[in-house]
């Protein structure tokens, strides 16, 4: 593969390119200006002038590309996943562990619930979504903010004895930005106090105007205490889901996003996967972020074994060696070898670029002080 030009090269390097010719001609490599150099050239090249050079592979960029390039024959749909969003106290967590509880998925029933980060629950139709039990935008966003794009539906919770408050837009602008279909809960419907209408006005007011009130945005009353309106909800979550013709090949490699990691002192690192195509299987070689390893053992958040774990199924896995960050895509590789040494030179570049940060910081502080 061939990658920057001879004139890339010299400006990345801060050099004419007049002088990288002449070097390149002492050397007995005849380029001109345009000409595109691979790898070894590449190396000799900036080693004349002092530099190293790291090739940062994109291995899962590419693996992301080919998600995109598959065929449509090896598609098959695939559930949902959902981000719960809202102001503080509207109800986000009670949700999640309401829906979390009552949508056991069959032959899971009795499980200890343990929080992973993410769960998969089977809705009265049968059917299944993904949520991701990370409520507030702020993990929503530093998802983004590292290029993951993990949610196909936000649900926006709303308290109906409340009000539309400055969290509830930021949710709601968060949602629109990243492009992801919305819908609206106005919970604690159970609530004496609880005037739905006037949250649909202050919505109406900011253009988000429900399908009730002829709008397009589906929205549903529900109670996190008794459970009313839920399984509507959830309804409407597909019903979403569907207009989005969401699919995944289950029979390649698995590629996915890290949900959270950290060190667990008796099991070592844990990591929360959620595979977004392919299947992930035991002892496949697993490359994320900055990390590799070989899966040892996966589990749900129900603590159950798991041996495989098909497209938008979070799990938690045991064999990483270290933790990667929350956002950080990850896939399945062929041979351990080359995930080791990609995982190594991205801990080098980001030590590299940690160090660059120290010095920045530093040299902003002296120019402060003067
Ligand atoms: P979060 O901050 O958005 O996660 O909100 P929580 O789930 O922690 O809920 C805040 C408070 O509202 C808690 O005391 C809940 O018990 C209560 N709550 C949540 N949903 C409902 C509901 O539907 N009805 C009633 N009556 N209380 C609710
Ligand atoms: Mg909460």
């Amino acid at each position: 593969t061939e990658f920057v030009s001879a004139n890339d090269l010299a400006s990345l390097m801060d050099i004419s390119v007049n002088e990288v010719i002449k070097v390149c001609m002492q050397l007995g490599m005849f380029v001109s200006i345009n000409q595109r150099l691979d790898a070894e050239a590449i190396t000799i090249i900036a080693d004349e002038f002092g530099y190293d050079v790291d090739f940062i592979t994109s291995e899962d960029e590419q693996a992301l590309e080919d998600i995109t390039e598959e065929n449509e024959e090896d598609l098959e749909e695939r559930a949902p996943i959902v981000t719960i969003m809202g102001h503080v106290d509207h109800g986000k967590t009670s949700l999640l562990d309401y829906i979390r509880n009552a949508n056991v998925t069959a032959g899971e029933a009795g499980g200890i619930t343990q929080h992973i980060g993410a769960y998969k629950v089977q809705t009265e139709s049968g059917r299944t979504i993904t949520f991701l039990d990370t409520p507030g935008h702020e993990a929503f966003t530093a998802m983004r903010a590292r290029g993951a794009k993990v949610t196909d539906v936000v649900i926006i919770v709303i308290a109906a004895d409340d009000s539309v408050m400055p969290q509830t837009k930021e949710a709601i602008n968060h949602a629109q930005a990243a492009g992801s279909p919305i819908i609206i809960a106005l919970n604690k419907i159970d609530k004496p106090g609880a005037n739905p209408d006037k949250v649909r006005e202050e919505l109406a007011q900011m253009n988000i105007l429900v399908e009730e009130w002829g709008g397009k945005y589906q929205s549903q009353e529900v109670s996190a205490k008794t459970g009313a309106g839920i399984p509507d909800l959830l309804e409407k979550v597909l019903l979403e889901a569907e207009l989005l013709e969401l699919k995944a090949n289950p029979d390649r490699a698995a590629v996915g996003t890290v949900i959270e990691a950290s060190l667990d002192k008796g099991r070592g690192y844990v990591a929360t996967m959620l595979v977004q195509t392919g299947t992930l299987h035991i002892g496949d070689i697993v490359l994320a972020g900055s990390h590799y390893g070989r899966v040892k053992a996966m589990t749900n958040h129900l603590g159950k074994k798991m041996k495989e774990a098909g497209p938008s199924t979070p799990v938690q896995l045991l064999g990483l060696d270290g933790a990667p960050q929350a956002g950080d895509k990850f896939l399945v590789m062929e041979s351990e070898r080359e995930a080791r040494e990609i995982a190594s030179n991205r801990s080098q570049v980001q030590r590299e670029q940690s160090l660059r940060t120290r010095k920045h910081i530093t040299l902003d502080e002296i120019g402060r002080r003067l």
